[in-house]
C-alpha cells in the first residue's frame, strides 16, 4: 500500500465537521494553481507556462473577458478552445442551470425516460437540414467521434475511415486514429487499422478512395481548425457528391466551427451541405457542463439500432445528462435572441478587413483567413528578406508566431494562441459576444506585436530561444 504523504494542506483532505465552503477554499489556495497543478496534474504543462509567460493567477471572468489576481482585465481570443460562444459566465444559462437544480429532476433515470433530452436533440434537429433526424449525445467532442466510426462502420458494414491530412477531430485512440497531425498521432500507436488520409481539399485523392467501394466514412472538418484551413471553392460539395455515388457516409465534424463559430449556425450552411452525420459538442452547454452530439441520419441510426435487443447498443452512463441538457437548450436559445450568428458574421468581415490593413502595414504577414470568428493570420519571412525572421525559424519552424503572441498577452492582455505545431499562424477563436472595441483593441496590439517580433534584439532572441527550445 502507499504510504499516506505528507503534504503542507494535508488538513484539506481529512474528513471535517465544517460545512464545506467552496469559496473559501478558492480565495486560500488560489495562489497556488499552477503550483499544485505541475505537483498534482502536469508538471510539463505547468513549465509551458512559466517559459512563455501565461502562468497568471485567474480571479475571474466575463463574456469575453479574464480579470487576473490583480484586478488587469484580458481580453480572450481563444474563448477556451471555442467552448464559449456565448461567453463565458453567461448569466442566462447559469440562471438555467440553478434552476434545473432546484428543480430537482429525476436526473439519468438510465432504465427509463426524461424530457430534457429530447427537447435538446429536437431543438438541435430544428435547425439542421431534413436528412438528419437523430441525435447521440455524449459528453465530448471526441466522444462524438468516436460514436460516428462506430455506428459508421456497423451501418455500412465497411471497415475503412477516410480523413484529411491535417484534421484535428480528438485525441482518444479512435479519433486519433483519423486525426491528420502527426504530433498527436505519432507516439500512440498502433491505432485502428483501415484509417486512412487525403489531402484536404484534393478531390481526385478522395474518389481513388472511395471508389474502391469500402469507405464507410468521410470525416472532414468544413475549415480546419489547425491553422483555419479554409476549404477550395467546390470542395466540400464535390466530396460529398462523391460520397453520395459510392455509399459513404459524409460526416462533417462541427465540434469547433458549430453553434454560430463561422457566420453560420453550422458551418456546412455555407456551402449548403447535408451531412449523414455530424458531432458538435464544446460550446453547445455555453462552456459549463461537457457536452457532446452525434446528430445523424435515420438511416445510420436504424442500420445500427435495428431492435430491441440493440437499443443500447452504443451510449455512456453520463450522457446525456441533466445538467448539459438543461445548459444546451437555453445556449441554443441564448445563440437565438442575442443574434450571435449574425453578430459573428459581421465581426468576422472585420476581422478580415483589419488583417487587410496589417498585411499592408507589415511585410512578414504573409496571408489572412477565417469565417466569421474563426480567423488566422499567418506569417512568413518578408520577400525583402530579415535575418531575425531566419534565425528564429530555424530553430523551429513557427516560433515567430510564439514572438507575437508573447507580447500580445504581457503587454496588450490580450490571450491568443499559434494555431498548431510548427505553424507561423496566430488563431483567434474568442467568445462570440465580442464587441467592435475588442476587435479594434486586437488590431492596435498586433500592429505593436508584429513590429516587436521582427526587431527583436539579437540578446533577446539567443535568450527567448533557449527557453523555448525548453519545451518544443
Ligand atoms: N473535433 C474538432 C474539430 C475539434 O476542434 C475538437 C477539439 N479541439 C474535437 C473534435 C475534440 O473535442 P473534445 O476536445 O471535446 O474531445
Amino acid at each position: 500500500m502507499k504510504a499516506m504523504r505528507e503534504t503542507s494542506n494535508a488538513s484539506e483532505s481529512k474528513p471535517s465537521e465544517e460545512a464545506f465552503n467552496l469559496g473559501a477554499l478558492v480565495a486560500r489556495r488560489r495562489k497556488e494553481a499552477t503550483e499544485l497543478w505541475a505537483k498534482t496534474i502536469n508538471p510539463q504543462f505547468a513549465r509551458v507556462l512559466r517559459t512563455i509567460g501565461f502562468d497568471r493567477e485567474w480571479a475571474r471572468a466575463e463574456g469575453a473577458y479574464l480579470w487576473d489576481a490583480d484586478g488587469n482585465r484580458y481580453l480572450d481570443m481563444l474563448g477556451g478552445f471555442g467552448m464559449f460562444n456565448v461567453g463565458r459566465n453567461n448569466p442566462r444559462i447559469r440562471a438555467a442551470l440553478i434552476e434545473a437544480l432546484e428543480l430537482d429532476l429525476p436526473g439519468s433515470v438510465q432504465m427509463g425516460t426524461t424530457v430534457l433530452p429530447p427537447l435538446l436533440a429536437e431543438a438541435l434537429l430544428a435547425r439542421t437540414p431534413a436528412r438528419l433526424e437523430r441525435v447521440l449525445f455524449t459528453s465530448s467532442g471526441t466522444e462524438a467521434i468516436e460514436a460516428a466510426i462506430k455506428l459508421g462502420r456497423a451501418a455500412t458494414k465497411r471497415a475503412r475511415v477516410i480523413s484529411a491530412e491535417h484534421g484535428f477531430h480528438g485525441l482518444t485512440l479512435g479519433s486519433l486514429s483519423v486525426n491528420g497531425c502527426p504530433e498527436f498521432t505519432s507516439r500512440f500507436g498502433p491505432l485502428l487499422p483501415d484509417c486512412e488520409r487525403v489531402p484536404f481539399g484534393d478531390l481526385e485523392a478522395l474518389e481513388r478512395e472511395l471508389r474502391r467501394e469500402d469507405v464507410a466514412i468521410f470525416l472532414v472538418e468544413p475549415i480546419q481548425g489547425k491553422g483555419v484551413n479554409l476549404p477550395p471553392p467546390g470542395y466540400l460539395e464535390g466530396a460529398q457528391e462523391l460520397c453520395r455515388r459510392y455509399d459513404t457516409l459524409f460526416c462533417v465534424d462541427e465540434v469547433q466551427t458549430g453553434l454560430g463559430r463561422t457566420g453560420k449556425l453550422f458551418a456546412f450552411e455555407h456551402w449548403g451541405l447535408e451531412p449523414d452525420m455530424v458531432p458538435v459538442a464544446k460550446s453547445l452547454s455555453g462552456g459549463y457542463v461537457p457536452v457532446g452530439a452525434l446528430i445523424m441520419s435515420k438511416a445510420v441510426h436504424e442500420a445500427v439500432f435495428d431492435g430491441m435487443e440493440n437499443a443500447l447498443s452504443h451510449g455512456s452512463t453520463f450522457a446525456p445528462n441533466e445538467l448539459a441538457m438543461a445548459a444546451g437548450l437555453a445556449t441554443l436559445h441564448e445563440i437565438d435572441t442575442q443574434k450571435l450568428v449574425e453578430r459573428s458574421e459581421r465581426l468576422g468581415e472585420m476581422l478580415l478587413e483589419l488583417g487587410g490593413r496589417l498585411a499592408a502595414r507589415h511585410e512578414v504577414v504573409k496571408e489572412v483567413r477565417g469565417r466569421g470568428l474563426m480567423w488566422a493570420i499567418e506569417f512568413a519571412e518578408p520577400p525583402s528578406g530579415s535575418r531575425t525572421y531566419r534565425a528564429i525559424e530555424r530553430i523551429q519552424p513557427g516560433l515567430f508566431a510564439q514572438f507575437v503572441i508573447g507580447p500580445l498577452f504581457s503587454e496588450h492582455r490580450i490571450l491568443s494562441q499559434v494555431a498548431g505545431h510548427s505553424m507561423a499562424v496566430i488563431k483567434v477563436l474568442p467568445p462570440l459576444v465580442v464587441s467592435d472595441e475588442d476587435i479594434s483593441w486586437l488590431e492596435d496590439a498586433l500592429d505593436d506585436s508584429i513590429a516587436k517580433a521582427q526587431r527583436l534584439p539579437r540578446s533577446l532572441t539567443r535568450l527567448a530561444l533557449g527557453s523555448l527550445r525548453a519545451f518544443s
